[in-house]
């Protein structure tokens, strides 16, 4: 039997994953996917993750995927400069900048890499689970391949770390509170080339248009990120396509860009 179970293998699993072996605890962690989710979806980061970071031994392997978060500059309907937020100087209450930004995929494959090394962290992908069983003294989870065979693990204590639509969430019957706050937005990731890159501003960027309010996020070396409010009337299905991107994207850059 093991200690513990963690339900997901994304960051928040791998993490608690980690931590756990770290200390000695056998722990399996299990996913119903194989392979790390592809799109960036976290691009900031704070400098506690940072130290849990530090905790797991993997800050040099990180570094190429982490940077600071630059100055935000807010800019107003006339395109008037209106606020700026900088981070605090150092001495840094955290030894690290207090606020970063990150490329997730790259990230979590150093994550994952590491995870794999650690003594009493055992890995169970592509099995999803679909029951869960508590009894007095542990917990029997029941997972599925991806060719429909069951099998049961048995472990004292379960993490769910199985993200926004979490199984184990619906299978102890916990009620999710939504705060009913629901607009749609797009958000685009781009590897920008050199030629982009003069274009395109040196710092973060809110543009606080009433009309299409819009963020613009400096990412790691030629990460960038806009985040892009969908007005009512568009179509959200036409403007992921590339061609509906690139008609919002036209304002910053061109494709060849
Ligand atoms: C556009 C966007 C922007 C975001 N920006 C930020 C940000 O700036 N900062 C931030 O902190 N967060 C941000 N987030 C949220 C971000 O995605 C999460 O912080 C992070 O990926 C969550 O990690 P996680 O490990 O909790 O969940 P996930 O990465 O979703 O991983 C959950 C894992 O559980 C597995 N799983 C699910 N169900 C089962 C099951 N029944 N059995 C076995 N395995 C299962 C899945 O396969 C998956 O691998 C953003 C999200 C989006 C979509």
């Amino acid at each position: 039997m093991h200690d513990l179970a963690v339900v997901g293998y994304g960051p928040t699993g791998a993490i608690a994953a980690g931590l756990l072996g770290l200390r000695g605890l056998s722990t399996c962690v299990i996913d119903a996917q194989a392979a790390i989710y592809d799109k960036p979806r976290a691009i900031a980061l704070d400098h506690e993750i940072m130290r849990v970071f530090q905790q797991l031994n993997i800050l040099d392997e990180i570094k190429d995927f982490v940077e600071p978060f630059t100055d935000s500059h807010y800019f107003g309907v006339q395109g008037d400069w209106i606020k700026c937020m900088s981070t605090v100087a150092p001495p840094y209450p955290q030894t690290f900048v207090p606020s970063l930004v990150f490329s997730q995929p790259s990230l979590e494959r150093v994550l994952r890499e590491r995870i794999e090394s650690i003594d009493h962290v055992s890995i169970k992908l592509e099995k999803k689970v679909i029951r869960l069983h508590q009894s007095t003294d542990h917990v029997t989870l029941q997972v599925q391949d991806k060719n429909g065979n069951l099998s049961n693990i048995d472990t004292k204590y379960v993490i769910a770390c199985d993200g926004a639509s979490s199984t184990i969430r619906g299978l102890l019957g916990i009620k999710l509170e939504d705060l009913g706050f629901d607009e749609a937005w797009l958000v685009i990731d781009v590897l920008v080339n050199e030629k982009g890159l003069k274009r395109l501003p040196t710092v973060s960027v809110e543009y606080c248009e009433p009309s299409r309010p819009s963020t613009y996020v400096m990412g790691p070396k030629n990460h960038r990120r806009w985040e892009i409010s969908i007005n009512a009337g568009e179509d959200p299905q036409y403007l992921a396509t590339q061609e509906g991107a690139w008609s919002l994207l036209s304002r910053w850059l061109e494709r060849d860009r």
